[in-house]
């Protein structure tokens, strides 16, 4: 596993706004506390979520944007990019995969936080099926794409972008962390970028006494003590 000082740049490969959040966010914000570059990536706008059902589905993808933006904002993130895919129908395919190595190898990351492309038969949330698909895609764009130059050819002569290797990737939402990140000196932010999404969870009761008691829970299985948050990865060696 990578040691700290070896992760200077971070690219997180995420399906909808507020999926980085919910997975990430306060690991997010230890790395930027650590001055580590973070960017964003999101497939899709999340065009079809949220309860503010008297807005269109464009109206629906710009709010979701202002609100992903604003709650990088939260975890100083500024460097947010959206894919524009249709909520709910993305599947693993060649073109998501470009897209993807495309910004792989326009960041050049160390480290890839992306979702667990395997179900999750423990918890169903986390097993949505762009997510599934996202990060198999994220994967496969991992390795072989952005580190063979011969993959996607047009990306080297039509845009001058050289392969990359991504040295490890971190799986959020699978049934098998083995990597915890205490992340109790960044919950306050990490709910703050999770409020952002007002559309999505200002109508939820009890919305962050839930968060907060999912994250303490994990804090618990990870061994940091009561009173400790955490958050759970599945480490990837791709190097
Ligand atoms: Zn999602």
């Amino acid at each position: 596993m990578l040691a700290e000082s070896e992760i200077t740049r971070v690219l997180t490969v995420t399906a909808h706004p507020d999926d980085v959040d919910f997975g990430a966010a306060g690991t997010v914000a230890l790395f930027g506390d650590r001055g580590v570059e973070v960017t964003y990536l999101v497939v899709t706008d999340g065009d079809a979520g949220g309860n503010e059902r008297e807005l269109d589905n464009s109206g629906m993808a710009e709010l979701r944007r202002a609100e992903q933006t604003a709650a990088a904002k939260a975890v100083g993130v500024t460097d947010v990019r959206f894919l524009g895919y249709a909520d709910g129908s993305v599947v693993p395919s060649l073109e998501l995969r470009r897209d993807i190595a495309r910004v792989i190898r326009q960041v050049r990351p160390d480290l890839v936080i992306t979702h667990h492309p395997d179900r999750n038969y423990q918890f169903i949330a986390p097993s949505h099926p762009d997510h599934r698909a996202v990060g198999g895609s994220a994967l496969d764009a991992v390795y072989p794409d952005a580190r063979n130059p011969y993959a996607f050819p047009e990306l080297l002569t039509e845009e001058g972008l050289e392969a990359w290797t991504v040295r490890e990737v971190w799986l959020t939402g699978g049934s098998t962390p083995d990597h915890w990140v205490d992340v109790t000196d960044a919950m306050d932010r990490k709910m703050t970028a999770l409020q952002s999404h007002v559309s999505q969870v200002a109508h939820v009761e009890g919305f962050t006494d839930f968060v907060r008691s999912r994250f303490a829970s994990w804090g618990e299985r990870a061994g940091f003590g009561p009173g400790r948050y955490a958050e759970g990865f599945q480490v990837v060696q791709t190097a």
